[in-house]
């Protein structure tokens, strides 16, 4: 498994409830080495089945803020259009955070902290692939299982294709200790999101654990969009960044706009996505999961389609009773590679569904048309 997010974790730690050794290679050389980001709704019939099949439900019952679906929509003038509250029994879509979702996964799960992965080369016998390292170092493995995320490295072993921007980006920021620091924040915030919808841009604050609140500041834009600030956003100066999205969400209210101000560093996340039908030719000992299969816009789906897809694809392995040690290895890659092929086929169907919905659905919450993304809203809740 390359790749340690909710996609690899999760196939891994099903493998693992089934007594399987698999090995997780990971770039970062530790589980904290960076901010885990924002936090993730896991819906019922995708994120929480794959844990289910994990064994890991019922931890993720207590760790979960059923209250953090609640949703509130602005207009930009700072009036209540709609205020959506679960109820306390609704356990369709409840916010974790990432961090304490990867811990979850974890587990005793053997991750290779600090591998990085250049490149795969499919074997010449019918099965197994090698993996090239960032050391210069290469290993073999009966199947290598890519779920490395947007800027995949071990797409180029099966598809040509790479991610193309929406034209749509998104600058992070985040507030800390927000009840005791920013309480009239926290009011506008309430237990879950709030978004505000203007004409071909929105915010959106979602609260996390902890007083913690990410806002998400989204609008179409060229990609250099900030140039006149910095070639590389990350080397911006905050006040720079944060009087230029001032400057572009200019008019709206001063509660939703303090969402920005009180920001204390920004990051640029343009939206990239591959296209919705993206599937590749089989290649023996090689395939994807998760955002390197079907990158697609944010809106609630891509880390719990990897996280089924992990599930599923550790179980389709279980089913065919591989087992690396075997004496007659040719047969059992055989049996593994067919494994693999139905998994890819039932994965593509079910992410090119979805890549339609969230692709569709960016396109309205972020349009010229503010009273697009109300009806999106509307549609999602019924
Ligand atoms: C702002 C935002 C909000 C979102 N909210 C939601 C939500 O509420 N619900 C939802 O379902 N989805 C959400 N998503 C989408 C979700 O984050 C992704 O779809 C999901 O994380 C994909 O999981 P993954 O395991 O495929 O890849 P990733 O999470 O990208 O994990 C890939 C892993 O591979 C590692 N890696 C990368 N390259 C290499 C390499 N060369 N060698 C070794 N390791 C490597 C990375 O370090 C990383 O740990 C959101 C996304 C964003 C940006």
């Amino acid at each position: 498994m390359v790749g340690g997010g909710p996609g690899g974790l999760t196939f891994a730690r099903v493998l693992h409830r089934h007594g399987y050794p698999v090995s997780v290679l990971e770039r970062d050389p530790s589980p904290d080495a960076r901010p885990p980001g924002g936090t993730l709704d896991l819906h019922q019939g995708l994120g929480q089945l794959a844990l289910e099949k994990a064994g890991l439900l019922a931890e993720f019952q207590t760790l979960s803020r059923p209250e953090g679906q609640a949703m509130r929509i602005l207009d930009t003038a700072g009036t209540v259009l709609r205020d959506w509250r679960p109820r306390p029994d609704d356990l369709a879509n409840p916010e974790i955070d990432r961090g304490q979702l990867r811990d979850l996964l974890l587990g005793s799960v053997d991750v290779r902290w600090g591998q990085s992965v250049t490149g795969v080369e499919p074997g010449d016998r019918g099965g197994g692939a090698v993996v090239r390292f960032a050391d210069g170092h290469e290993e073999t493995f009966d199947l290598v299982v890519g779920a490395d995320g947007a800027w995949s490295r071990v797409r180029a072993a099966v598809s040509p294709t790479i991610p193309h921007y929406t034209g749509i980006t998104v600058v992070e920021t985040s507030l800390d200790d927000v009840d005791t620091r920013h309480p009239e924040l926290a009011r506008l915030i309430g237990d879950g999101s709030v978004a505000v919808y203007g004409v071909n841009r929105s915010i959106v604050a979602q609260r996390n654990s902890g007083g913690h609140v990410k806002v998400y500041a989204r609008f179409r834009a060229p990609l250099d969009w900030h140039t006149g600030l910095s070639p590389d956003l990350a080397d911006a100066d905050p006040d720079a960044i944060r009087s230029s999205l001032l400057a572009l969400f200019d008019g709206w209210a001063a509660p939703v706009l303090d969402l920005l101000r009180h920001g204390a560093s920004f990051a640029h996340r343009p939206l990239y996505v591959l296209p919705v039908d993206h599937t590749w030719p089989p290649v023996p000992g090689v395939t994807l999961l998760g955002d390197a299969a079907h990158l697609m816009p944010p809106l609630g789906a891509g880390a719990n389609l990897a996280m089924l897809e992990g599930a599923e694809l550790a179980e389709a392995i279980v089913e065919t009773g591989a087992d690396a040690d075997a004496a007659d290895t040719t047969t059992s890659l055989e049996d593994l590679d067919k494994a693999v092929r139905a998994f890819e086929q039932r994965m593509w169907a079910r992410a090119g569904k979805w890549a339609k919905i969230t692709t569709a659905g960016l396109e309205r919450l972020v349009s010229s048309d503010p009273t697009e993304a109300l009806a999106q809203f509307e549609e999602v809740q019924s």
